[in-house]
């Protein structure tokens, strides 16, 4: 099994550009990245017996039980650790007991050469609202690109510049579910946050209300890569 080196945790507010940061990342690094939230919608429209499960708390905006997500997040681990030298996580751990459940996972062996960063993506809640409110997806599975609709103003259509398929707003990005994530997102962060900062791995703190590609530039920067 070829070794994982670079292990990068992103942690922030729902919108603050996880996956966008992500797909840069996976783009010019090559590195392999799990969303847990795209991961959880795959199996809604799949219609998976898991899907069936998540379906409601996903579209209220709930988390997710802890036992469900580490073992679906542990299964992508030990896949993504045969192809790729880096991963990404985007959306997990969510609370202390997923990290520490990931800490389990990452105290194995194979991992043991793994430098693991947290990057704590720091964005004003009202930014975030902002966001989240012109934010287009495309509902392609397997694509899952994200839009603001400010960026479509002259398509009628919302049609993915990507892959074609047509450009929706996720359910739990509209009306009072936004406030929801954003409270649960607060709920644990803090702690989760200071569990990280008291551990052995490195934490970087970005910010995250700028453009992409400063955004990007930063994180290369903090993290010492060349891309
Ligand atoms: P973003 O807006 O950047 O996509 P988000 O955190 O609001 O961020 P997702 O990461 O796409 O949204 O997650 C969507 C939903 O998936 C969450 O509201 C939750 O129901 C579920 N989910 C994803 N990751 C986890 C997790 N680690 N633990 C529990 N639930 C999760
Ligand atoms: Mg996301």
């Amino acid at each position: 099994m070829k070794s994982v080196k670079d292990i990068y945790i992103l942690i922030g507010p729902p919108g603050s550009g996880k996956g966008s940061l992500s797909h840069l990342l996976k783009k010019n690094l090559g590195w392999a990245h799990l969303s847990t939230g795209n991961l959880c919608r795959q199996h809604i429209t799949r219609m998976t017996d898991i899907g069936l499960k998540i379906d409601h708390a996903i579209k209220s905006g709930k988390l997710i039980e802890d036992k469900l997500m580490i073992t679906m997040v542990a299964s992508w681990i030990q896949e993504a650790t045969i192809a790729s030298s880096g991963i990404i996580l985007d959306g997990f751990p969510r609370t202390v007991a997923q990290a520490r459940a990931l800490d389990y996972i990452f105290n194995q062996d194979s991992f043991k050469n793994s430098s693991i960063t947290i990057v704590s993506m720091n964005i004003n809640d009202d930014h975030v609202i902002n966001r989240l409110r012109t934010r287009y997806v495309c509902q392609n599975d397997a694509c899952q690109a994200v839009y603001s609709i400010i960026s479509h103003q002259h398509h009628t259509n919302l049609e993915c510049q990507e892959c074609g398929s047509p450009v929706i707003q996720r359910i739990d990005d509209k009306g009072d579910i936004v406030f929801e994530r954003l409270k649960i997102y607060h709920r644990f962060a803090d702690d989760l946050l200071d569990y990280y900062r008291n551990s052995s791995h490195k934490v970087i703190d970005l910010n995250v209300e700028m453009p992409l590609e400063n955004v990007f530039k930063m994180f290369i920067q903090s993290a010492g890569k060349c891309a």
